[in-house]
């Protein structure tokens, strides 16, 4: 299957530009003149002016050399890793994670700190913005660097836009041009996305990057999803796809939801609804975390509830695995290690079809509180290290 630029550049006929030999190089198809000539059909005095193009944009190193089959050694081209560097932050309801990588997507500095996304975009990007310094500061890394800002939001995103529609859980948000705001500070290319598909991104790149189909399922304060198909982020047509935390569930007309329906999925099987179901019960609970709290501590009524609210996602789970049959389901947020997972796991193996869970794994998140920044990173990496993104920039210096 041909990668976005493949199918860009064969569409263009602007096929082994020097965009399309870093590629090339980066995902490790080649890794010499000779290997590029070979793969290319490229002559030599081609490629070579090529690469002279990509060494004078600082986009390879060629210190290295590859073992010798007689005569002179090759020189290898690997992709320079630190020619930039990427801001990434993870915003939740209540909590954000913020890091700075290099282009490897190593993270050389990270904070993380609590937040109320509900207090509104001015607040919360300034916040951002006051950590990103301090990430640049902690890192002695220059913003002049800086070549992406990648940020996840938990609400329905308009990625091509950079912001949020009519999000359940960010009052004022609503159309608030959030990558347009944070372009105007930092002069570089912004991208928004929502954060269970940056967390899916992340876990199906580092865990599952064979996997045609990979479901993450973020549960917290609320419940979202994101799909990875073959690859990249499935958004459907209106940014919408994943969102499974407002599918009503028969049977619970009486759980307002804050998206302003009854009965949502999220309204009865989050972390925000179980907690406020064990405070009713006489239980004081305080969200998510509290309720993982009680969870560590045995707390019986939180176990229980915990278990049931698992099944309930199982359940919606179990149609979505008939239709994706995806190698790995993913369970990640505040709920990702208690009973929840076993939870899941009853309700969706006894529901869905043995053909679509004979290979399927149902496991919790291996990046942890980090996929989600490792999601924003590839996500400015493929726009901004995309061929033709690099050939823009190459045209434009030659120019
Ligand atoms: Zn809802």
């Amino acid at each position: 299957m041909p990668t976005r630029d493949e199918a860009v550049a064969a569409s263009t006929g602007a096929y082994h530009t020097p965009g399309h030999l870093l590629t090339l190089i980066r995902n490790g198809t080649v890794r010499t003149r000779r290997e590029i000539q070979d793969f290319t059909g490229l002559s030599r005095a081609t490629v070579a002016q090529r690469i002279e193009q990509l060494l004078r944009g600082g986009y390879l190193d060629e210190t290295a050399t590859a073992a010798s089959t007689g005569g002179r050694p090759a020189v290898l081209l690997r992709f320079n890793e630190r020619h930039g560097y990427i801001l990434a932050a993870d915003l939740g309801a209540t909590r954000g994670r913020f890091a700075l990588l290099d282009l490897a997507g190593r993270v050389l500095a990270e904070q993380a700190c609590d937040l109320t996304i509900g207090s509104g975009p001015q607040l919360v990007l300034d916040c951002c913005e006051r950590i990103f310094a301090e990430l640049l500061d902690q890192a002695a890394v220059s913003r002049d660097v800086v070549c992406g800002v990648g940020l996840g939001v938990p609400g329905p995103v308009e990625h091509e836009a950079g912001l949020v529609r009519q999000p359940p859980i960010m009052p004022g948000w609503d159309g608030f041009p959030i990558a347009d705001h944070l372009t105007q500070r930092w002069q570089v290319p912004v991208l928004v996305d929502n954060d269970a598909n940056l967390m899916a991104l992340g876990e199906h790149n580092a865990h599952y990057p064979g996997s045609p189909a990979t479901l993450l399922v973020k549960v917290s304060t609320g419940i979202g999803a994101g799909v990875v198909i073959n690859g990249r982020v499935y958004r459907g047509i209106d940014g919408g796809a994943g969102d499974i935390g407002h599918v009503r569930l028969h049977g619970h007309d009486d759980a307002r939801c804050m998206c302003g329906a009854f009965g949502c999925l999220a309204a009865v099987a989050s972390g925000g609804a179980i907690a406020a179901a064990m405070t009713r019960a006489g239980v004081p609970t305080d969200g998510s975390r509290g309720l993982v709290a009680h969870l560590n501590a045995g707390q019986p009524d939180a176990v229980r509830l915990t278990r049931i609210a698992g099944q309930l996602l199982g359940e919606v789970l179990a149609t979505v695995v008939c239709l994706l049959n995806p190698q790995a389901v993913v369970i990640a947020g505040d709920l990702a290690d208690t009973h929840f997972v076993a939870g899941v796991r009853e309700e969706l193996y006894r529901r869905a079809l043995p053909r679509a869970t004979r290979h399927l794994t149902v496991t919790t998140s291996r990046l942890r509180e980090q996929a989600g920044l490792h999601g924003a990173h590839a996500m400015v990496m493929d726009h901004v290290y995309s061929a033709a993104a690099v050939d823009t920039r190459l045209g434009a210096v030659a120019a």
